[in-house]
């Protein structure tokens, strides 16, 4: 831990120096998925993004506990219901079967982009005693008040008691009426519209229910974070992060809950990665402008011309900084594959070969030990991981112009390229995570043609069931598929597949 880590914090708006609460301990919560439906790539670059953190602060010498929830219950969507009860609706399950399901497929997704498990992975339905005792708290601190089996927090008494509402959003609470997206149903019950629901009455139709002191309800989706993060990180823990557009209603109802509750104000600081765009626009599923994980690894998208590996999708990732957006295009995702190609060519040729022992050359050496100390300084500097990649890539050049004999032996000293070796590793292996296509087909091909082998096989399959006029093991199999998002059409020239997206 010698260099001075700062941090852009989103109450301040500033980047600020970073002082643990306990030296050499880092306690960090993220907002974890809803797990109503697939994992999108806009997910997967947050959570991406927040898994570099963490690795780094791990390299730099801290021992980080790292919380990310499962949130199964009470995040709604703009008419009122549930997201995981609309999720099991609409699938015919429990609403458990629907939150194990996406679960594990986000795990998936998550190895698939080496990300770490994290450290504790609590879902908010294991929690529901935590919130009941936190809204107890709240409600003897004069802070909420009960209508109808519902609590709601009261967000004139917390200004009134000096209680900074608005202060992560930076508005007043005038502009951030019209978004409260906790329950449009039950405005009329509230005494102000900025107030919020840390508990809800459950109706008879509401399949996620549990008892509590006012009645059969459901907890208020922001109170899980402010349960959770208090539970395993305690009342001041370090870094909070999650998506921008958590900032407003999500994290300031957290910030108010913590304060309402124990009187304190949770995370010291708050970090907020930035939107994934597709072509310019907003990620949106409604008007087609929208592409999954799985599509860009397979090919199989209007929006790309080829396939793409998980680990070009990372570095493509990693060429932005977690504070812009990142627009996804076809060509920036070509060029993000040339780079990445690039940078494990040369890694793979430094850790295959071995240095004369010449003597280096001091302004030589001096340069490359200066790119290294800047790619360091890069990642202390608020994360700064396209700024650290750029510092490797002029190290690809010192390599390439020795392997290319543009520059000899005697110019880099065995100490100095050994440091170059290790930088590769810390950066490629520890921080990055980008390792895992060195071995494979780096442009995803060879996936692809495994697929389309499969692929091929089943409709043959299918094929001969309906010449033998089998029409339940053919019919036994479209649907099969159709369960795993890819759908059959079957025509004049045969049957051709297609992944689609619900
Ligand atoms: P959700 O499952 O909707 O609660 O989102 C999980 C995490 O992904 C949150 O931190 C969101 O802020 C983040 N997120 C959602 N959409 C995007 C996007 N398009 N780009 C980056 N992060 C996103
Ligand atoms: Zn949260």
């Amino acid at each position: 831990m010698t260099t001075a880590l700062h941090i852009y914090h989103s109450i301040t708006r500033q980047k600020e120096l970073f002082i643990p609460e306990t030296p050499g301990f880092i306690g960090m919560y993220v907002c974890g998925p809803t797990v109503y439906n697939d994992v999108h790539l806009g997910n997967c670059r947050t959570f991406v993004s927040f898994d570099i953190i963490y690795r780094y602060l791990q390299t730099i010498g801290y021992q980080v506990r790292y919380v990310r929830n499962i949130t199964d219950v009470g995040h709604l969507l703009d008419d009122g219901e549930d997201r995981m009860s609309k999720g099991a609706r609409l699938e015919k399950k429990e609403p458990m079967e629907v939150a194990q399901k996406y679960t594990v497929g986000f795990h998936n997704m998550m190895r698939i982009f080496q990300t770490l498990p994290p450290s504790i992975e609590p879902r908010a339905t294991g929690h529901i005693p935590e919130q009941i005792e936190m809204v107890e708290t709240i409600l003897k601190n004069g802070l909420a008040y009960i209508k109808n089996g519902s609590v709601y927090f009261d967000t004139q008494k917390y200004i009134d008691n000096k209680g900074d509402y608005g202060v992560l959003s930076g508005r007043k609470i005038d502009e951030l009426l019209s978004e409260t997206r906790d329950n449009l149903k039950n405005q009329s019950e509230k005494n102000h519209p900025a107030d919020f629901a840390i508990w809800m009455k459950a109706s008879d139709e509401h399949i996620m229910r549990w008892n509590s002191p006012w009645g059969i309800g459901f907890p208020g989706w922001h109170l899980e974070c402010s349960a959770m993060s208090l539970k395993y990180l305690g009342e001041v823990f370090d870094i909070h992060g999650g998506g921008n557009d958590l900032k407003f209603p999500h994290h300031e109802n957290e910030i108010a809950q913590n304060m309402g509750s124990c009187q304190c104000k949770g995370a010291k600081y708050w970090l907020h990665t930035n939107m994934l765009l597709l072509n310019g626009k907003k990620m949106s599923k409604s008007d087609g402008n929208t592409i999954s994980p799985e599509q860009l690894f397979i090919g199989n998208s209007e929006h790309i011309s080829k396939s793409y590996s998980p680990m070009v999708v990372k570095f493509f990732m990693l060429q932005c900084h977690y504070r812009s957006t990142l627009d996804l295009t076809d060509a920036a995702l070509l060029a993000a594959e040339k780079g990445y190609k690039r940078l494990m060519e040369a890694y793979k040729w430094i850790q295959s070969v071995n240095h004369p022992g010449t003597k280096g050359d001091a302004g030589q050496d001096a340069d490359i030990e200066a790119l290294i100390e800047a790619a360091h300084l890069d990642m202390a500097d608020d994360f700064n991981t396209p700024k650290a990649l750029s510092r490797l890539f002029e190290l690809v050049n010192k390599l390439n112009s020795l392997k290319d004999k543009h520059i000899g032996w005697d110019q880099i000293s065995p100490a100095t390229f050994e440091n170059i070796k290790q930088v590769f590793s810390l950066f490629i292996n520890d921080i990055f995570a980008v390792d895992s296509d060195v071995e494979g087909d780096l442009s995803g091909n060879q996936d692809k043609s495994l697929l389309d082998g499969l692929m091929n096989l089943i409709i043959q399959m299918r094929n001969d069931a309906r010449l033998r006029k089998d029409w339940a093991t053919a019919d036994l199999i479209r649907d099969a598929l159709k369960e795993n998002k890819v759908e059959l059409k079957d025509g004049k020239d045969g049957s051709s597949w297609q992944v689609t997206e619900s």
